[in-house]
């Protein structure tokens, strides 16, 4: 399973031209594998600081507005994640996940999702880039809209930042299309992208890989030398991605998850009709939606008097009845199916899923 990096592999290869032609344009960039989503999230953060620093040259007094030490701040979202390292919990805008493990790692800048004016507020002479999930997952499934990343785009051009986007949950055809912002945006979508994407989990359904593609202007910052890793682009791990690749494109899986999705959805919002006691909410994009409920869905602990969480209840509930689900925050509960998850399936996880809910 493992080749020294020294050496080009035919997986790795062919992996890489596939992923790369999925992002489009000519010539169509780079790819680096790694083995899980936060070192791939790691490389983002480091292709950031490189091409930042490479913009100190001058600094202010060429009037370029850069600051003298380059630009290294990278600005990230209130309610994202981005992975469990220390950079990629100083990058993530939770505190639950940074609590005991400071001092955090410098250079990271939150502002609220969706909000664009927010961003703009927050870029400085030290901004290098700005990083967006498309969809927020661990945040509780919350799409980025379609303005907030024409918006980014114009935002990170007009100041000369890049624009980094982590497809690690929402990337690799989980909305219905290969990286969530095609989904958003829509037929037209392809004079969008960003300058570099991350991805992991559906790239190897369920088998440990990661990469991110950096595009073609960008691709060199980074070179043998300044960033590598041993097992990262491993034959193994590649010829699992292009079997899942080859799977996706043989079973149309990006038109399953459209429309499959797009029934699950509305399975969701009519349990959401009937039970709008319950349930708030129905967010998300193809395979990847959330049933967000009321914050007293559950009822109150009788001992402490504060409110159950809802999620937290409904979770363990599910399984008992059969079904695997996750939480995403404490009221809402994520459904992340398989991508070839058939209808027959999803109809009976509709049905377990308002048994759960009717018993909250
Ligand atoms: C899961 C996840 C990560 C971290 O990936 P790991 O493989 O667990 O390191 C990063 N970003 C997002 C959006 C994720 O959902």
């Amino acid at each position: 399973m493992h080749c020294s990096n020294l050496y080009l592999t035919e997986q790795q290869g062919r992996l890489a031209e596939r992923l790369v032609g999925h992002f489009g344009g000519e010539p169509g960039g780079k790819i680096f594998f790694a083995n899980s989503g936060a070192e791939a999230n790691e490389g983002l953060f480091k292709l950031a600081r490189r091409v930042g620093m490479a913009k100190a040259d001058g600094g202010g007094a060429s009037g370029t507005g850069v600051s003298e030490t380059g630009r290294f701040e990278i600005i990230t979202a209130t309610n994202s994640f981005h992975g469990r390292t220390l950079a990629a919990i100083a990058a993530t805008g939770q505190d639950k996940i940074k609590a005991g493990f400071g001092p955090l790692m410098p250079g990271f800048a939150h502002v609220p999702f969706n909000d664009l004016e927010a961003v703009e507020r927050a870029i400085t002479s030290s901004t290098a880039a700005v990083l967006v999930e498309g969809v927020q997952g661990e945040g509780g499934i919350t799409p980025a809209t379609p303005e907030f990343l024409r918006g980014l785009r114009a935002l990170c051009d007009r100041h000369g930042i890049l624009l980094l986007m982590d497809g690690v949950q929402c990337g690799h055809f989980r909305t219905g299309r290969f990286q969530s912002y095609e989904t958003i945006l829509g037929p037209g979508s392809d004079d969008f992208r960003p300058d570099a994407c991350s991805m992991a989990k559906s790239l190897g359904a369920g088998f440990p890989i990661g990469a991110f593609w950096c595009a073609p202007e960008y691709a060199d910052a980074l070179s043998a030398g300044s960033h590598g890793t041993t097992y990262g682009g491993n034959p193994l791990a590649c010829a699992v991605a292009n079997a899942v690749l080859d799977v996706v494109e043989r079973d149309a899986l990006d038109t399953h998850v459209q429309d499959v999705g797009a029934k699950l959805f509305a399975g969701l919002e009519g349990i959401r009709a009937r039970h709008p006691d319950k349930v708030k909410d129905v967010r998300g994009l193809g395979f990847m939606v959330g049933l967000v409920l009321h914050d007293d869905a559950a009822g109150v602990d009788a001992a402490t008097g504060d409110a159950i969480a809802p999620a937290g209840k409904l979770v363990p509930d599910l399984h008992a009845l059969g079904m695997l689900t996750v939480p995403a925050g404490t009221n809402v509960v994520r459904l992340l199916p398989a991508l070839n998850t058939p209808w027959d399936e999803m109809e009976e996880a509709l049905r377990i899923l308002e048994q759960g809910v009717e018993a909250l």
